[in-house]
């Protein structure tokens, strides 16, 4: 196995959870930066949403110590501000309860597409970074990564499918309804 690259952002200045494209075909990330650097974990859609209700949970579930102690990053940083993007395969997500500190694991998906063409070559690399943020940090992601998810598209009020832009074949009314509800 190739040597694993570990990228350790140690505590964020900021952290977001964001959404790009149109309803439909839309792609999700998280994107955090600090000092060190900055990385753009992308996801889908019910990865994003299992991780914004394990953040929130483990936020309320477990409450700050008082007063917490200072954080460490795991990793120490060495060289020049890292920068590193790529499709998550596996996320976890930890909490430190004597620093009241949050931390993301994600690790990339380790196996390419045929269709990436050089980089196919690297398939056994993977790539892993780790970020930590604060509880108001962890707060914002919860809500806003729940928030963007329920912003796609509506979905139909009989079969549950989405419904796509240029509309709907609803197997449950074996016809052709248009008629959606957007979800709140
Ligand atoms: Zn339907």
């Amino acid at each position: 196995m190739a040597e694993d690259q570990r990228v350790d952002l140690g505590l964020v200045d900021s952290i977001a959870a964001e959404t790009i494209g149109e309803p439909g075909q839309r792609t999700f990330n998280i994107t955090a930066r600090s000092s060190r650097g900055q990385a753009i974990v992308w996801m889908e859609k019910d990865q994003l949403l299992q991780l914004a209700l394990a953040i929130g949970q483990l936020s309320e579930d477990q409450k700050p110590p008082d007063p917490p102690s200072a954080f460490v990053p795991e990793y120490a940083h060495t060289g020049e501000p890292v920068s590193v993007e790529f499709k998550v395969g596996d996320m976890r997500v930890r909490y430190d309860t004597s620093a009241d500190v949050f931390t993301m694991e994600a690790t990339d998906l380790g196996d390419r597409d045929d269709d990436d063409g050089p980089e196919a070559t690297q398939a056994e690399e993977q790539v892993a970074v780790q970020f930590s943020f604060r509880r108001s940090h962890a707060r914002v992601l919860a809500e806003d990564g729940q928030k963007i998810v329920a912003a796609g598209r509506p979905r139909c009020p009989y079969c549950h499918s989405p419904i796509e832009p240029d509309g709907h074949v609803c197997p449950r009314s074996n016809g052709h309804s248009k008629a959606g509800v957007p979800v709140e």
